[in-house]
């Protein structure tokens, strides 16, 4: 699976017990429904790292979503507690990407009540 925001190969990794995919170069998170409900439950913020947030600019891309082929456009949800932070949800796969830097930027406001709301909106639009 390729990088939604670089176009580079994601190599797996896990954020405390839920599987994950991520970027080598932009350090990007992509998740998955199940995932998000699992990390939700067993977030360990230690285990996130300071990042730089990308500009607003190249955060405001459109981004294909890398799961659903051939172009799925993900859908912008900027997040109401933080507005610093712009997630990437795909409508069909319920995936979503963070950016590098997002974890952390989340981290700080409950990373479960952010996820909840890229979900819900993803569901309910
Ligand atoms: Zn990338
Ligand atoms: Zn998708």
């Amino acid at each position: 699976m390729h990088c939604p925001r670089c176009d580079k190969e994601m190599a797996p990794t896990r954020l405390d017990e839920v599987e994950a995919a991520q970027c080598p170069h932009c350090e990007g998170h992509w998740l998955e429904g199940e995932d998000l409900k699992l990390l939700e439950s067993t977030v360990n913020v230690r285990l996130f790292e300071w990042r730089t947030l990308p500009s607003e600019e190249v955060q405001a891309r459109e981004l294909a979503c890398p799961r659903c082929p051939p172009r799925q456009v993900m859908k912008k949800v900027r997040s109401e507690r933080d507005r610093h932070v712009l997630l990437d949800a795909c409508e069909r796969c319920h995936g979503v990407w963070l950016d590098g830097g997002e974890l952390r930027a989340i981290q700080e406001m409950g990373i479960a009540a952010a996820l909840v709301d890229a979900v819900r909106f993803i569901m309910n639009d």
